[in-house]
Protein backbone atom coordinates (compact mmCIF):
# COMPACT_ATOMS: atom_id res chain seq x y z
CA UNK A 1 0.00 0.00 0.00
CA UNK A 2 3.29 2.25 0.23
CA UNK A 3 6.37 2.48 -1.48
CA UNK A 4 9.50 0.91 0.06
CA UNK A 5 12.07 3.41 2.40
CA UNK A 6 10.09 6.11 2.43
CA UNK A 7 7.79 8.00 4.89
CA UNK A 8 4.53 9.75 5.34
CA UNK A 9 4.29 13.21 7.44
CA UNK A 10 1.39 14.03 9.45
CA UNK A 11 0.96 17.89 10.55
CA UNK A 12 -0.72 17.97 14.33
CA UNK A 13 -0.44 14.17 14.53
CA UNK A 14 -0.51 14.52 18.80
CA UNK A 15 -3.96 14.23 19.32
CA UNK A 16 -7.10 14.33 17.58
CA UNK A 17 -7.76 13.74 13.69
CA UNK A 18 -4.04 13.84 13.20
CA UNK A 19 -3.07 10.87 15.57
CA UNK A 20 -6.06 8.80 14.37
CA UNK A 21 -4.92 9.70 10.51
CA UNK A 22 -1.11 8.58 11.62
CA UNK A 23 -2.09 5.64 13.07
CA UNK A 24 -4.15 4.23 10.10
CA UNK A 25 -1.18 5.54 8.02
CA UNK A 26 0.79 3.20 10.04
CA UNK A 27 -1.63 0.33 9.95
CA UNK A 28 -1.06 0.68 5.88
CA UNK A 29 3.02 0.58 6.28
CA UNK A 30 3.74 3.26 6.67
CA UNK A 31 6.60 5.07 8.43
CA UNK A 32 5.18 7.46 9.87
CA UNK A 33 6.81 11.22 11.21
CA UNK A 34 4.18 13.32 12.94
CA UNK A 35 4.65 17.09 13.91
CA UNK A 36 3.09 19.10 16.65
CA UNK A 37 4.09 22.31 18.81
CA UNK A 38 3.72 20.05 21.74
CA UNK A 39 5.50 16.75 20.74
CA UNK A 40 4.23 13.42 21.94
CA UNK A 41 4.28 9.94 21.01
CA UNK A 42 2.84 6.94 18.93
CA UNK A 43 4.72 7.57 15.69
CA UNK A 44 7.61 6.46 14.60
CA UNK A 45 8.95 10.15 15.09
CA UNK A 46 7.53 12.66 16.59
CA UNK A 47 8.85 16.22 16.54
CA UNK A 48 7.94 19.27 17.97
CA UNK A 49 7.72 22.54 16.13
CA UNK A 50 5.44 25.34 15.00
CA UNK A 51 4.72 24.80 11.60
CA UNK A 52 4.34 28.75 10.89
CA UNK A 53 7.66 28.83 11.74
CA UNK A 54 9.49 28.39 8.05
CA UNK A 55 12.93 27.64 10.22
CA UNK A 56 11.48 25.17 11.96
CA UNK A 57 9.34 23.42 9.26
CA UNK A 58 12.48 23.05 6.71
CA UNK A 59 14.61 21.42 9.80
CA UNK A 60 11.68 18.76 10.76
CA UNK A 61 11.33 18.09 7.35
CA UNK A 62 15.27 17.34 7.04
CA UNK A 63 15.23 15.11 10.45
CA UNK A 64 11.89 13.05 9.10
CA UNK A 65 14.08 12.72 5.64
CA UNK A 66 17.42 11.65 7.08
CA UNK A 67 15.80 9.26 10.14
CA UNK A 68 12.63 7.92 7.82
CA UNK A 69 13.58 8.34 4.20
CA UNK A 70 11.97 10.62 1.77
CA UNK A 71 8.38 12.03 1.92
CA UNK A 72 5.81 10.29 -0.01
CA UNK A 73 2.79 11.21 1.92
CA UNK A 74 1.98 14.41 3.19
CA UNK A 75 -0.90 15.03 5.53
CA UNK A 76 -1.42 18.51 6.32
CA UNK A 77 -3.99 18.52 9.26
CA UNK A 78 -2.73 21.14 12.03
CA UNK A 79 -5.47 23.37 11.96
CA UNK A 80 -6.67 26.39 15.11
CA UNK A 81 -9.61 28.69 15.31
CA UNK A 82 -9.96 32.26 16.64
CA UNK A 83 -13.15 32.89 16.22
CA UNK A 84 -14.83 36.16 16.68
CA UNK A 85 -17.70 37.79 13.94
CA UNK A 86 -15.82 39.48 10.97
CA UNK A 87 -16.56 43.15 12.58
CA UNK A 88 -14.50 42.35 15.38
CA UNK A 89 -12.07 39.91 13.87
CA UNK A 90 -8.59 41.44 15.17
CA UNK A 91 -5.32 41.54 12.76
CA UNK A 92 -3.63 38.86 14.95
CA UNK A 93 -6.94 36.36 14.93
CA UNK A 94 -6.72 36.50 10.98
CA UNK A 95 -2.82 36.14 10.69
CA UNK A 96 -2.94 33.10 13.02
CA UNK A 97 -5.58 31.06 11.58
CA UNK A 98 -4.06 31.53 8.22
CA UNK A 99 -0.61 30.94 9.02
CA UNK A 100 -1.46 27.54 10.40
CA UNK A 101 -4.55 26.42 7.90
CA UNK A 102 -3.44 27.68 5.20
CA UNK A 103 0.26 28.95 4.39
CA UNK A 104 2.12 26.27 6.50
CA UNK A 105 0.22 23.67 4.37
CA UNK A 106 1.48 25.91 0.94
CA UNK A 107 4.91 25.47 2.66
CA UNK A 108 5.16 21.79 3.39
CA UNK A 109 3.77 21.07 -0.06
CA UNK A 110 6.34 23.05 -1.51
CA UNK A 111 8.68 21.38 0.11
CA UNK A 112 6.90 17.44 -0.23
CA UNK A 113 6.88 18.12 -3.47
CA UNK A 114 10.42 17.95 -4.42
CA UNK A 115 10.67 14.39 -3.52
CA UNK A 116 7.81 13.67 -4.87
CA UNK A 117 8.37 14.12 -8.19
CA UNK A 118 11.75 12.84 -7.85
CA UNK A 119 10.05 9.15 -7.47
CA UNK A 120 7.48 10.18 -9.84
CA UNK A 121 5.10 8.82 -6.82
CA UNK A 122 3.32 11.14 -3.69
CA UNK A 123 0.20 11.46 -1.78
CA UNK A 124 -1.22 14.95 -0.36
CA UNK A 125 -3.91 14.92 1.80
CA UNK A 126 -4.96 18.44 3.26
CA UNK A 127 -7.58 18.39 5.83
CA UNK A 128 -9.71 21.25 5.34
CA UNK A 129 -13.44 21.62 6.18
CA UNK A 130 -17.43 21.99 5.65
CA UNK A 131 -16.81 25.30 6.66
CA UNK A 132 -15.18 27.18 3.98
CA UNK A 133 -17.94 25.70 1.09
CA UNK A 134 -20.17 26.81 3.43
CA UNK A 135 -20.72 29.87 5.53
CA UNK A 136 -20.60 29.66 9.61
CA UNK A 137 -20.96 32.48 11.42
CA UNK A 138 -17.79 33.70 13.38
CA UNK A 139 -15.57 32.09 12.06
CA UNK A 140 -14.25 34.27 8.23
CA UNK A 141 -10.91 33.43 9.30
CA UNK A 142 -11.31 29.87 9.53
CA UNK A 143 -13.47 29.43 6.73
CA UNK A 144 -11.37 31.65 3.93
CA UNK A 145 -8.32 28.95 5.43
CA UNK A 146 -9.93 26.23 4.34
CA UNK A 147 -11.67 27.33 1.33
CA UNK A 148 -8.01 28.33 0.18
CA UNK A 149 -6.82 25.11 1.46
CA UNK A 150 -9.33 23.50 -1.20
CA UNK A 151 -8.05 26.00 -3.70
CA UNK A 152 -4.98 25.35 -3.21
CA UNK A 153 -5.71 21.45 -2.87
CA UNK A 154 -7.57 21.89 -6.95
CA UNK A 155 -4.65 23.74 -8.13
CA UNK A 156 -1.38 21.54 -7.20
CA UNK A 157 -3.59 18.97 -8.03
CA UNK A 158 -3.49 20.12 -12.02
CA UNK A 159 0.12 20.77 -11.84
CA UNK A 160 1.63 17.95 -10.59
CA UNK A 161 -1.01 15.12 -11.91
CA UNK A 162 1.00 13.60 -14.60
CA UNK A 163 3.71 12.54 -12.06
CA UNK A 164 2.06 10.59 -10.26
CA UNK A 165 1.51 12.97 -7.63
CA UNK A 166 -2.17 13.40 -6.19
CA UNK A 167 -3.60 16.27 -3.48
CA UNK A 168 -6.85 15.72 -2.10
CA UNK A 169 -8.83 17.18 0.66
CA UNK A 170 -10.63 15.57 2.88
CA UNK A 171 -13.55 18.20 4.56
CA UNK A 172 -14.96 17.11 7.89
CA UNK A 173 -18.13 18.10 9.83
CA UNK A 174 -18.56 18.21 13.48
CA UNK A 175 -15.82 15.52 14.62
CA UNK A 176 -15.25 14.63 18.72
CA UNK A 177 -12.03 16.35 19.38
CA UNK A 178 -10.63 19.17 22.12
CA UNK A 179 -11.14 21.41 18.81
CA UNK A 180 -15.17 21.00 19.25
CA UNK A 181 -15.06 20.21 22.92
CA UNK A 182 -17.54 23.56 23.50
CA UNK A 183 -20.46 22.65 20.77
CA UNK A 184 -23.20 22.35 22.30
CA UNK A 185 -24.75 18.87 21.56
CA UNK A 186 -28.09 20.35 20.53
CA UNK A 187 -25.66 21.81 17.17
CA UNK A 188 -24.42 17.91 16.83
CA UNK A 189 -28.04 16.59 16.84
CA UNK A 190 -28.89 18.91 13.56
CA UNK A 191 -26.29 17.04 11.67
CA UNK A 192 -28.42 14.33 9.08
CA UNK A 193 -26.88 11.47 10.91
CA UNK A 194 -27.74 12.41 14.23
CA UNK A 195 -24.02 12.56 15.40
CA UNK A 196 -20.95 13.59 15.40
CA UNK A 197 -18.28 11.90 13.93
CA UNK A 198 -15.24 10.32 15.12
CA UNK A 199 -11.49 10.61 14.40
CA UNK A 200 -11.35 7.43 12.90
CA UNK A 201 -14.07 7.60 10.41
CA UNK A 202 -11.58 10.86 9.43
CA UNK A 203 -8.59 8.74 9.14
CA UNK A 204 -10.51 5.89 7.33
CA UNK A 205 -10.81 8.99 4.56
CA UNK A 206 -7.30 9.98 4.74
CA UNK A 207 -6.19 5.95 4.80
CA UNK A 208 -8.09 5.61 1.60
CA UNK A 209 -6.63 8.83 -0.28
CA UNK A 210 -3.26 8.17 0.57
CA UNK A 211 -3.51 4.83 -0.75
CA UNK A 212 -2.07 3.14 -3.83
CA UNK A 213 -5.71 2.19 -4.75
CA UNK A 214 -6.59 6.28 -4.52
CA UNK A 215 -3.77 6.90 -7.80
CA UNK A 216 -6.53 8.27 -10.30
CA UNK A 217 -8.21 10.31 -7.43
CA UNK A 218 -6.77 13.76 -7.33
CA UNK A 219 -8.01 17.49 -6.95
CA UNK A 220 -10.67 16.55 -5.00
CA UNK A 221 -12.31 17.22 -1.84
CA UNK A 222 -13.88 14.22 0.13
CA UNK A 223 -16.42 15.29 2.86
CA UNK A 224 -16.82 13.73 6.37
CA UNK A 225 -19.76 14.99 7.61
CA UNK A 226 -22.60 12.88 8.54
CA UNK A 227 -24.41 14.31 5.29
CA UNK A 228 -24.22 17.72 7.04
CA UNK A 229 -23.06 19.50 3.88
CA UNK A 230 -25.45 17.47 1.69
P1 LIG B 1 -7.14 19.43 17.63
O1 LIG B 1 -7.30 20.80 18.17
O2 LIG B 1 -7.62 18.26 18.40
O3 LIG B 1 -5.61 19.16 17.25
C1 LIG B 1 -4.92 20.10 16.46
C2 LIG B 1 -3.53 19.60 16.22
O4 LIG B 1 -2.86 20.59 15.41
C3 LIG B 1 -2.73 19.44 17.50
O5 LIG B 1 -1.90 18.29 17.39
C4 LIG B 1 -1.88 20.71 17.52
O6 LIG B 1 -0.64 20.55 18.16
C5 LIG B 1 -1.63 20.92 16.03
N1 LIG B 1 -1.24 22.29 15.75
C6 LIG B 1 -1.98 23.41 15.82
N2 LIG B 1 -1.24 24.48 15.51
C7 LIG B 1 0.00 24.03 15.24
C8 LIG B 1 1.23 24.65 14.87
N3 LIG B 1 1.32 25.97 14.71
N4 LIG B 1 2.32 23.87 14.70
C9 LIG B 1 2.26 22.53 14.86
N5 LIG B 1 1.12 21.88 15.21
C10 LIG B 1 0.02 22.63 15.41
O7 LIG B 1 -7.82 19.51 16.20
P2 LIG B 1 -8.69 18.43 15.37
O8 LIG B 1 -8.07 17.10 15.43
O9 LIG B 1 -10.11 18.61 15.73
O10 LIG B 1 -8.53 19.06 13.91
C11 LIG B 1 -7.57 18.60 12.97
C12 LIG B 1 -7.86 19.29 11.66
O11 LIG B 1 -9.19 18.99 11.26
C13 LIG B 1 -7.75 20.81 11.72
O12 LIG B 1 -7.18 21.30 10.53
C14 LIG B 1 -9.21 21.25 11.80
O13 LIG B 1 -9.40 22.53 11.28
C15 LIG B 1 -9.87 20.19 10.96
N6 LIG B 1 -11.29 20.02 11.23
C16 LIG B 1 -11.71 19.59 12.46
C17 LIG B 1 -13.06 19.45 12.68
C18 LIG B 1 -13.61 18.95 13.99
O14 LIG B 1 -14.84 18.91 14.10
N7 LIG B 1 -12.81 18.58 14.94
C19 LIG B 1 -14.04 19.77 11.64
C20 LIG B 1 -13.48 20.19 10.41
C21 LIG B 1 -12.14 20.32 10.21
P3 LIG B 1 -0.53 20.62 19.77
O15 LIG B 1 -1.13 19.32 20.25
O16 LIG B 1 0.92 20.67 20.00
O17 LIG B 1 -1.29 21.83 20.20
Amino acid sequence: MRPDGACALVTGGGRGIGAAAATALAADGWAVAVVSRSGGNGADLHLAADITDPEAIGEAFATVEKRLGPVLCLVNNAGITADNLALSLADDEWDRVLDTNLTAAFRLTRRALRGMLRARYGRIVNVASVVGPRANAGQANYAASKAGLIGLTKTVAAEVARKGVTVNAVAPGFIETDMTATVPDAVKRAVPARRAGTPDEVAACVRFLASADAGYVTGTTLYVDGGLAA
